[in-house]
């Protein structure tokens, strides 16, 4: 199946970079937010972690500004859709929604097009089910392409054909990323459960009381040579997008070790939700961990 006009639905933090990764990658774009305006704030977010990040985004800052002019946004879904071979779903992550949504698409779209969620803890059985087309639904999930990772799971569920698995990792390379394939569908995918499982720990030990999260991210930078920590990546992601995550996993296991902690609402709820706020764990645009002494851990 040849693979030329793609949509991207939610033009969020995600959305918009996954958007201008596949424009400049010579794709047709077409996107569908309900808020028409947030693709133009991200992008100036993105200006922001480009310029504080050490790390060469897989498109540099002139090149995406070109880019985010080739994306065509959409009045409507139906427009949106109506020519797509691929659709990358990036609303936020709530079930309810994106399987609302995936029923909407089901009905708009080509029936040969091929449905795929960004999600980042949703596996595609959860969200087939809402479309009559089981089989050319999956995972395609992708990391902070601002920040050079262009690492991107590809997951189907036990009913996508092996054909479209294949062909979503072929899309995935077309657009100069790396496809991990998870085998057999499992809740957090390939990468994403790596970090996850550092997630919970680095959280648990912070809001128990255990450890200064600033020492966290000192030893994760000098040990891993990157130049944020855990709870400065969390910022970037934002707290909000955190938390609705590993709620997810909590819900799948009902182990309470798995509930994110009630600081890390509380934060959420006081509308501190990282840079996109100005305020997380750390505060925007300087934060702590980009001086240069951050390492040494003088107080
Ligand atoms: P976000 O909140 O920045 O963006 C979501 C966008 O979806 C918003 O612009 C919102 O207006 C739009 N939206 C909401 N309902 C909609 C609807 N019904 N139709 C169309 N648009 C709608 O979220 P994000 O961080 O971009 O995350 C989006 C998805 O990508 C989530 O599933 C998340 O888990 C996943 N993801 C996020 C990250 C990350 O680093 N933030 C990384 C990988 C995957």
């Amino acid at each position: 199946m040849k693979i030329q006009n793609i949509a991207v639905i939610g033009t969020g933090m995600l959305g918009t970079q996954i958007a201008i990764q596949a424009v400049c990658h010579r794709y047709r774009v077409t996107t569908y937010d309900i808020d028409s305006a947030n693709f133009g704030r991200v992008l100036q977010r993105l200006k922001i972690r480009m310029q504080n990040s050490s790390r060469k985004p897989t498109i540099p800052w002139p090149q995406m500004q070109k880019g985010a002019k080739m994306v065509q946004p959409c009045a409507s879904l139906k427009e949106a859709v109506a020519r797509a071979d691929l659709v990358i779903e990036a609303v936020p992550e709530k079930l309810d929604l994106k399987r609302k949504v995936f029923k909407q698409l089901d009905i708009l779209t080509p029936t040969k097009a091929i449905l795929a969620s960004n999600s980042s803890s949703i596996p595609i059985s959860r969200l087939e089910t809402a479309t009559r087309r089981p089989g050319r639904c999956l995972n395609i999930h992708f990391y902070g392409l601002d920040q050079g990772r262009n690492i991107v799971d590809v997951m189907g569920g036990a009913r996508t054909s092996p054909g479209i698995i294949k062909t979503g990792r072929d899309w995935v390379q077309s657009i100069g990323c790396i496809p991990l394939t998870v085998k057999k569908e499992l809740l957090g995918f390939c990468f994403n459960r790596v970090w996850r499982a550092i997630k919970r720990e680095v959280l648990h030990m912070w809001a128990g009381g255990y450890v200064d999260f600033k020492d966290i991210d000192r030893g994760w930078m000098n040990w891993a040579g990157m130049s944020m920590g855990p709870f400065g990546l969390m910022d970037n992601i934002g707290l909000d997008v955190v938390y609705d995550i590993e709620m997810v996993y909590y819900k799948e296991s009902k182990n309470r070790q798995d509930r994110p902690p009630k600081a890390l609402k509380a934060m959420i709820d006081k509308g501190n939700l990282g840079l996109k706020t100005g305020k997380g764990f750390y505060t925007y645009p300087d934060p702590e961990f980009k001086r240069p002494d951050f390492l040494m851990g003088r107080r």
